[in-house]
């Protein structure tokens, strides 16, 4: 079996390596419009953008690795079709063929319309290494940067800027930071974190447009006021990269539409990470992150080779900000209580809860609550409330 993999990230590495790891034995290879090989993202936002990691360090594998497993990388190079007909891909004047194909293409950042400014100069993106190579220069103290959007990705580039020295400004929409993925308590809890490293937030507050003839050099805000900045960077939320699957007709919803074991509509198409969407509870989701990017790679590669098992997602996710590690186990949607749990030493965790049902839990440098929480909801177990806030022995509630 030839498996042609169209994206070479976080989902299409994880499941080019499992193929091998599982005895695939035929040939593989792995497509990726980036020059660099494949690398882990979130780090562009924390370690790798305050300077602190090398880029080599951002790689998942040595790049020997993928020679010695006879995987073929073609890397700077996009597949532009696919021709499921004829199962092959193309990739600028070459075409290659595929028995089986994935989908590992992930996402694109939302921009801002040129109408309002989103084409100036100095405005930037946080998604690839590009984007943050193309902004670290500047990123010196004293100069001032706006960032559009106060969900994990701005907060995170709103820390390092404040921690090289820069004043910071975000900007949220909504009635606050977080809106769309934690709970108040949450926002509060990082909210004040930003405060106290002199970090200006402005919730409830749009953006109008950004200001400046070429380049960028402040933004209207929607209550009227302008405020002056060097540079802006844009961070309100991706869209699922479906455009090579939609031009050859594979089914999408909210992503690339996928079966319970990563199939797309089309039989010899597979699709993970964060550009599919697949079954979960009775109901669909997609999600970005890189617990899920590897694990739905990994269960895709046991399904083309026959596995026929379902993908059961485990959700978790972390953020870094200043010193504080938000560890995130589960996916609140839903919820109707938060319980607020402070062990002796201080460390504060949130568990949401719908009814008596425990759906997730978001540990503010608590990793003891974050590991507790994740097996409780991987196994389907709820304590109750008053135990979640009051047991010292939060291990005990495993047993
Ligand atoms: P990607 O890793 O984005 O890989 C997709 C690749 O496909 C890209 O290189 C793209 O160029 C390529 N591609 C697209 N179209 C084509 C084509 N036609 N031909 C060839 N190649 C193509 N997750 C966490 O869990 N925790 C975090 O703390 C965290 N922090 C993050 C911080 C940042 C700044 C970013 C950007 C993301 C972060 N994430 C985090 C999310 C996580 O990195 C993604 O969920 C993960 O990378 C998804 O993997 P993927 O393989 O689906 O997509």
């Amino acid at each position: 079996m030839r498996v042609v993999i169209v994206g070479a990230g976080q989902a299409g590495a994880a499941l080019a390596a499992k193929l091998r790891a599982l005895g695939h034995q035929g040939p593989i290879t792995m497509i990726g419009t980036e020059k660099a090989p494949p690398y882990q993202r979130p780090p562009l936002s924390k370690a790798y953008l305050l300077g602190e990691m090398e880029e080599e360090r951002l790689w998942l594998r040595a790049p020997d690795f993928w020679t010695e497993q006879g995987i073929t990388l073609k890397l700077g190079q996009p597949v532009s079709a696919i021709n499921p007909a004829a199962r092959t891909v193309t990739v600028g004047t070459e075409t290659i063929p595929y028995d089986a194909l994935a989908l590992t293409t992930g996402s694109v950042p939302r921009r801002l319309p040129a109408a309002i400014g989103g084409d100036l100069a100095g405005v930037y993106t946080v998604r690839s290494l590009e984007d943050v190579d193309a902004m670290r220069a500047e990123f010196t103290p004293c100069r001032r940067v706006i960032i559009v959007g106060g969900g994990y990705i701005g907060l995170e580039a709103a820390a390092v800027a404040a921690k090289l020295g820069l004043r910071v400004t975000v900007l949220e929409m909504a009635p606050r930071i977080l809106q769309r993925v934690a709970a108040p308590e949450t926002s509060d809890h990082v909210r004040a974190l930003h405060a106290d490293h002199g970090v200006t937030i402005l919730e409830s507050t749009g953006l109008e447009r950004l200001l400046g003839e070429t380049r960028v050099t402040g933004a209207r805000l929607s209550d009227g006021r302008e405020i002056p900045a060097d540079f802006v960077i844009v961070g309100v939320g991706i869209a699922p990269d479906t455009a090579l699957a939609q031009a050859a007709g594979v089914a999408l919803d909210n992503g690339i539409a996928t079966d319970a074991f990563g199939r797309t509509s089309d039989p010899a198409i597979w699709a993970a990470g964060d550009c599919a969407s697949f079954p979960h509870k009775g109901g669909r989701i997609r999600l970005e992150s890189v617990g899920n990017a590897i694990d739905q790679a990994e269960a895709v590669a046991a399904n083309m080779l026959g596995a026929a098992e379902p993908y059961q997602a485990k959700p978790w996710f972390w953020s870094d900000q200043f010193d504080l590690k938000l560890q995130i186990a589960g996916l609140n949607s839903g919820y109707d209580h938060v319980v607020t749990r402070r062990a002796a030493d201080g460390a504060t965790s949130f568990w949401y809860y719908r009814g008596d049902q425990l759906l997730a839990v978001d540990a503010m440098s608590d990793s003891r609550a974050y590991m507790v929480g994740k097996r409780l909801i991987d196994q389907g177990k709820s304590p109750t409330p008053e135990a979640i806030a009051t047991t010292q022995d939060l291990k005990a509630l495993l047993k």
